[in-house]
């Protein structure tokens, strides 16, 4: 860690000490002493605590956000949690620092072929458990005049590998990391993401892309590199990647951490860790 980050991880820390002493009754002031404010939830320190990690204006926000009803935050938290472990976890942190292992291959893929789904290509599959969902939010883009087109799904490791090898080689290194992830540090390989047709930037101002952007929360997909967070994200703008997070966890992410599926999942992870 360089200076620069010690001191802004420093910071967070001071900053979790407020909040968590903004939270605590013995620091309540004295004429509160007749009916002292109850203990602070441990799972409310707890969550600042792991959301400490992320960029001071998201911590604020989050605090903000948690504190005015953190009744409804756990809530969600729970029922986002249980939904991911009956699946095996669909909210793991997959980027270009937390790889998934070669051997990692979801045992439940179901080819789309066997679905009334528009797509690109007769090679598509994703996982089973996402399924109702992914029939559930095409059903809604069709009741409002728009058609989603499904144009990539899971790609096994041994596919990630050929085709990073392939925007290496047309593209050099550092530009092709910009869009492409190495074997292992793609989301795809999950088996819950959808790329939807075109792949292109202009999906933004086509009606499927805006359709998408406005509602795919609701089913619990949430856009996975957003413009402007390249640097939080580690890719460029992909308007077209929607990645299944459970429809809790999309509202946690939409109401909590300003939309950004980073954010949420590096909270997630340092939540986990914490005891
Ligand atoms: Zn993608």
């Amino acid at each position: 860690m360089d200076d620069a980050g010690g001191y802004s991880a420093f910071m967070n820390r001071s900053l979790l000490f407020t909040l968590v002493c903004m939270a605590c009754s013995s620091c309540a002031p004295a004429q509160q002493a007749e009916a002292p404010e109850p203990e602070p939830d441990s799972r409310v320190v707890k969550a600042l605590e792991a959301a400490s990690i992320l960029p001071d204006p998201v911590v604020l926000a989050f605090r903000s956000a948690l504190m005015a009803d953190p009744g409804r935050f756990f809530r969600l938290l729970d029922e986002a949690e249980l939904e991911s472990a009956a699946a095996g976890d669909l909210l793991q942190l997959v980027d270009k620092n937390h790889a998934l292992p070669s051997s990692y291959k979801p045992l439940d893929l179901v080819s789309l072929n066997d679905y009334k789904l528009a797509r690109t290509k007769d090679t598509l599959s994703l996982r089973r458990a996402i399924m109702d969902s992914v029939l559930e939010m095409d059903a809604a883009a069709r009741a409002d005049g728009i058609t989603l087109t499904f144009a990539s799904t899971f790609r096994s490791y041994e596919t990630q590998l050929g085709l990073f090898d392939y925007w290496v080689q047309s593209h050099g290194l550092k530009e092709a990391e910009r869009f492409s992830a190495r074997a292992g540090q793609s989301q795809h390989q999950l088996g819950t993401v959808v790329d939807f047709h075109p792949i292109e930037e202009e999906i933004a101002s086509l009606p499927q892309g805006l359709w998408l952007e406005q509602n795919a929360w609701r089913y619990g997909f949430s856009m996975s590199y957003p413009p402007g967070h390249e640097h939080i994200t580690g890719y460029l703008w992909e308007p077209w990647h929607f990645r299944y997070i459970t429809k809790a966890g999309a509202s946690i992410e939409r109401d909590y951490f300003g939309g950004i599926q980073q954010y949420f999942l590096e909270f997630l992870r340092e939540y986990r860790l914490g005891t």
